[in-house]
């Protein structure tokens, strides 16, 4: 699994998890997941719907509802989130073929998890536009 724990430093205080949240309680291990990547900002695990051979979410450790929330302008934990998911990218052979990486956002997007995740998809043509 690659580990680029000293890569970035993102740590935010003010951020907390929420007891309520799915994916806090994957990040506290408390719900199971498949984790493919891990640092001290952010997990990565298996989609438990895949939508493509390769669909990995990528989360802070730290809840932050969306990509729309304030928290979520933070330079270094978005660029840790984009540095992870190129890492499962290298890691899952898909780099080269290409992926998409999707933050979907409220209704019209089909958000359903409140807490900030990244979509990694790859392993196929994927089509445009998207549904
Ligand atoms: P979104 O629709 O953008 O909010 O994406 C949420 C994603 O989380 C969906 O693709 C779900 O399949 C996925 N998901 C929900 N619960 C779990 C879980 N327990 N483990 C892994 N993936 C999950
Ligand atoms: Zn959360």
């Amino acid at each position: 699994m690659p580990d680029e724990s000293d890569a970035t430093d993102v740590a935010d205080t003010t951020l907390t998890a929420d007891p309520n949240c799915l994916f806090c309680r994957i990040v506290a291990g408390s719900v199971p997941s498949t984790q493919v990547y891990h640092d001290d900002d952010v997990i990565a695990f298996c989609d438990r719907n895949p939508q493509a051979p390769t669909h990995v979410l990528i989360i802070p450790r730290l809840h932050v509802a969306g990509i729309n929330a304030p928290e979520a302008a933070d330079g270094p934990l978005l660029a840790a989130m984009v540095r992870a998911a190129n890492a499962v990218a290298r890691a899952e052979g898909i780099a080269e073929s290409g992926f998409r990486l999707v933050w979907n956002v409220g209704h019209d997007a089909g958000q359903s998890v409140f807490h900030l995740h990244l979509h990694l998809l790859g392993g196929r043509p994927l089509g445009w536009p998207p549904g």
